[in-house]
């Protein structure tokens, strides 16, 4: 897949370019990961600002899951793009979030026969588990609005960040 050099230059996670924001960590891994010193230090530490708010303030629909694809937080413009008040989207699988019909089978989401392949869940957990950040994955999406069962394409970029993994989902 082409990616443009003005994505290379800039982090995945608030928009800025790397090359103007003072970093501590080495040019390759800043490039490689595509994401700023600044958004690490939120990230990771919560550097003088909580998670929320910080996420609050990014450009995209970003979501906080852990390794077993369970959403423990979703930033305003992911609340917005899924329609959905906070407090649906805490603690629950992505599945229900994102509405995918296959979370509503017997088993829910992730123990469905469909769920093995859902790039949503395997980019997570590959993420988790390897500590590799995902840049820009195509994913469909089908979902269970009865009013319009429809496929979504999505883009799911991820960032391990201690237990957790950041994901970003741009709707296509
Ligand atoms: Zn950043």
């Amino acid at each position: 897949m082409d990616v443009q050099d003005d994505e290379k230059q800039s982090c995945s996670w608030c928009g800025e370019d790397l090359d103007t924001i003072e970093i501590g960590i080495d040019i390759d891994q800043r490039f490689s990961q595509g994401i700023c010193k600044r958004c690490i230090d939120h990230f990771l530490f919560q550097k003088g600002v909580p998670l929320r708010q910080y996420l609050d303030s990014l450009p995209w629909p970003v979501l906080v899951v852990d390794g077993d694809a369970v959403v423990q937080m979703a930033n305003a413009q992911a609340r917005d793009m899924l329609g959905k008040k906070d407090f649906e989207t805490e603690e629950q699988t992505s599945g229900l979030v994102f509405e995918c019909a296959h979370a509503r089978l017997p088993g829910g989401c992730g123990r469905s026969v469909h769920c093995s392949g859902c790039t949503i869940r395997m980019s997570i957990k590959r993420t988790w588990e390897t500590g590799e950040p995902l840049n820009k994955v195509p994913a469909t999406l089908t979902t269970s609005d009865p009013e319009a069962p429809a496929k979504v394409d999505l883009l799911i970029t991820t960032y391990k960040a201690g237990d957790m993994v950041m994901l970003r989902v741009d709707r296509l």
